[in-house]
């Protein structure tokens, strides 16, 4: 099997519900969708993302230069292809490259379950069925009151949600303290909380929230502070009890193996997309495995589930309210989560299947966002 066409395209579109965290008030998600066309008549559908900036650039950087490297490659040679991606743009150092590659490999992968006529979850180990779901929702909007959130638990929950992760990082602690007691309160017993500051807080600032917040039965604290300020987080981690959860921000295996060798962290959040693609997470997957950490894959909910299916250390799968590309509309076949359960999809490959009129009419137009881009960075 080889490759012999590739095929780009980047997509723009706004979350389906508004999206509000403690530091970004999120404008657009941009996709990049790339088809591998081989001589056997497969073909592999991969695709990465963005959240608001630099959607145009991974585009580019397939488009214009990695698509080349992979013409006449044989997919089921995944390793291969991706160090050849890698070396060759390791000069721009690990983010927007990542986030290209990745794009390339998921691709690749699809393109071996296909060839080997299996679902992804069982080429990556075939761990279990199906992995408990919690839901995630993104709204920490300033008018956003206790009692609107409860009301959107009491939803979560008719769904059959136990474990719910909300936004917290409100100026006043307090306020945080009272969004979090009150949805203890209404999860009750069996129910899990998860807590996510998307890294508002300072070093010195933590110590002191977090010990407020610690001991309130929480499942785990989410980028509580700076990404790659690896001594703040160990100096946090070894205050509180609450598990530390982060990963959303890092790129590679080897700022992974960072903060486990400094037990700076608790879970695991690679995010597919972000780290590269399927090859490289899977390394972090069994990286953490080897320091006893759970990996809980950050969004991308329809392909975390072969990753979580996978793997044996898979903790739950994300669902983040908006942003699936289910909820998005932009897949041929719903993959849905039921009864807080997730199911990967049994077709051969990842089972994504998008739909291209969709796709086409969220086409992401450059001209529309130049000197119009306003961003939503706090
Ligand atoms: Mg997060």
């Amino acid at each position: 099997m080889k490759i012999v066409e590739v095929r780009t395209s980047a997509h723009r579109l706004p979350p389906s519900v508004p999206w509000e965290d403690a530091t970004n008030k999120v404008q657009g998600l941009e996709f990049v969708v790339v088809e591998l066309v081989t001589d056997t008549g497969l073909v592999g559908t991969g695709f990465s993302y963005t959240v608001d900036i630099g959607g145009t650039s991974i585009a580019a950087l397939v488009e214009d230069y990695l698509a080349a490297l992979v013409i006449g490659m044989d997919p089921l040679d995944y390793e291969r292809i991706w160090l050849k991606l890698q070396r060759q743009s390791r000069r721009l150092g690990v983010g927007v490259n990542s986030m290209a590659i990745a794009a390339i490999d998921v691709g690749v992968w699809d393109l071996v379950g296909k060839f080997l006529g299996q679902p992804l979850y069982r080429l990556f180990g075939g761990t279990r069925e199906a992995i408990p779901a919690y839901i995630s929702e993104i709204n920490l909007a300033a008018d956003d009151t206790v009692e609107d959130l409860l009301a959107r638990v009491d939803d979560y929950m008719a769904r059959g949600y136990r474990t719910v992760k909300i936004k917290i990082g409100r100026p006043d602690i307090e306020d945080d303290v009272e969004r979090i007691v009150r949805v203890r309160e209404r999860l009750g017993r069996g129910g899990g909380l998860l807590v996510d500051l998307n890294q508002k807080w300072s070093a010195r600032e933590a110590l002191v929230k977090a010990g407020r917040i610690d001991g309130l039965g929480l499942g785990w604290i989410e980028e509580p502070l700076l990404f790659d300020d690896i001594p703040a987080h160990v100096a946090l981690k070894r205050a509180i009890r609450t598990p530390i959860a982060l990963g959303e921000s890092l790129h590679s295996r080897a700022q992974f193996l960072d903060y486990l060798r400094a037990d700076a962290i608790d879970f695991v959040q690679a995010d597919v997309a972000f780290v590269g693609g399927l090859t490289e997470w899977l390394k972090i997957a069994h990286l953490a495995q080897i320091f006893g950490r759970p990996v809980a894959p950050h969004y991308m909910m329809e392909l975390s589930l072969h990753m979580l299916c996978g793997v044996s250390n898979g903790f739950m799968l994300e669902n983040v309210i908006g942003g699936s590309f289910t909820e998005l509309g932009l897949l041929e076949e719903p993959i849905v989560v039921e009864g807080a359960m997730g199911h990967p999809p049994l077709r051969p490959g990842h089972g994504i299947v998008f739909d291209r009129a969709a796709l086409d009419r969220v086409r992401l137009d450059p001209q529309t966002l130049k000197r119009a881009f306003a961003g939503g960075s706090k």
